[in-house]
């Protein structure tokens, strides 16, 4: 592990400072939250910053309910957020998300903002063995295609990355149209979720629009009566301590049999958090009937592009809809 000086700055202006110093990618300052992402890269040599900041105690870890929606503060732990009773009522998707992700453990230590930045689980991202990773050393190829590519991504990936995101929680909150609250050094800005994360292009190593230096504080979702009748489903190789294959994030207003407006994201497909809104625009109107849920699940597919290990993800996540919404629309 390459040694590093770990900060504890008393306030967030002095945290802000330090890790603005560093450029944007591959940065010698990085910040650490729960750690148990950070930490893995640091064991594995993935990571080397000469300095990391801690943000322990630097940000809120409340779970905030109004008319205006929901607010969950950055440092809230992944245990937290899942057993919380406004949570788990009003916005089941975000629970159901968090327990289907990692393990107890994990999650008693983990926070929101470490989530949403987690990097990607491609494993020649994560072994220094191999030479060719573009999001770990730009320039040097892409060993998943053509190589072992089973957990990567179909849809929007470019010739230089095929990583798919990791994180379930972002895949629940970009279907409830959450936004995150970030502050850096300028000031502060509020930044969709949805527009968060980038797409691989030509530089995979920059993950998302955050700016030298520049933390989440906080996440809202704004309060939507879809969001109690929402549902998290997740396809993976084992029922536990395990990451997405394929799954989807559900939220529907109903009428009756039919489905008045839907909301779908996608997780385990997509190179970020992947909205679907031509599904969401043909379910519109639509009865649950197996056949028209079919035929809406199908439209996700455009743009996918299978590299050999993953083609099955095609398939399987026009099933995840069809499956997802069936149990969203089950719910009272
Ligand atoms: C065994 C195992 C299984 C897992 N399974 C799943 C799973 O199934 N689904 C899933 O979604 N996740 C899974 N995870 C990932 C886990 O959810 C993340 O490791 C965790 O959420 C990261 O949070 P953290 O606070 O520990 O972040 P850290 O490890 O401290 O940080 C992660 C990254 O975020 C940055 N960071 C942290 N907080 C902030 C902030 N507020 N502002 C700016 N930058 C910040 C850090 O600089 C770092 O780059 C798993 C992890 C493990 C170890
Ligand atoms: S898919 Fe992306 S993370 Fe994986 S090896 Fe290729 S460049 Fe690296």
């Amino acid at each position: 592990m390459h040694p590093f000086t770990l900060e504890r700055p008393l306030d967030l202006a002095a945290a802000l400072a330090f890790r603005a110093q560093a450029g944007r990618t591959d940065a010698p300052v990085e910040y650490i939250a729960g750690g148990t992402d950070m930490v893995q890269l640091l064991q594995e040599d993935v990571r080397r910053p000469d300095r990391l900041v801690s943000l322990a105690g630097l940000l809120d870890d409340r779970i905030d309910f109004g008319p205006q929606g929901l607010r969950l503060g950055a440092a809230a732990t992944m245990a937290n957020v899942a057993a919380s009773t406004t949570v788990i009522e009003q916005f089941p998707v975000i629970s159901e998300a968090l327990l289907a992700s990692a393990s107890p453990q994990v999650r008693n230590q983990a926070t929101m903002g470490g989530n949403l930045l987690q990097r990607t689980r491609c494993p020649y991202f994560r072994d220094v063995g191999y030479a060719a990773c573009n999001k770990r050393a730009p320039g040097s190829g892409c060993a998943a295609i053509g190589g072992e590519n089973r957990w990567n991504a179909v849809l929007g990936t470019s010739d230089n990355c095929i990583a798919a995101n990791a994180s379930d929680l972002a895949v629940a909150l970009v279907a409830l149209d959450a936004s995150v609250d970030v502050r850096g050094p300028g000031g502060q800005r509020t930044v969709r979720l949805a527009d968060f994360h980038r797409l691989p292009g030509d530089t995979p190593n920059i993950e998302t629009v955050l700016e030298p230096g520049e933390v989440i504080a906080a996440i809202t979702i704004p309060a939507s009566p879809m969001a109690r009748r929402s549902h998290y489903l997740k396809v993976r190789d084992r029922a536990s301590f395990e990451f997405a294959l394929v799954s989807a994030a559900v939220a529907l207003d109903m009428n009756g049999p039919r489905i008045r407006e839907a909301r779908i994201a996608l997780g385990g497909v997509g190179t970020k958090p992947w909205r679907v809104p031509q599904v969401e625009a043909a379910l519109a109107g639509a009865n649950l009937d197996p056949a028209t849920l079919r035929r809406a699940a199908a439209l996700a597919t455009d743009g996918a592009q299978g590299r050999g290990g993953n083609d099955f993800k095609i398939e399987l996540m026009q099933r995840a809809i069809v499956r997802g919404v069936e149990t969203a629309g089950a719910r009272a």
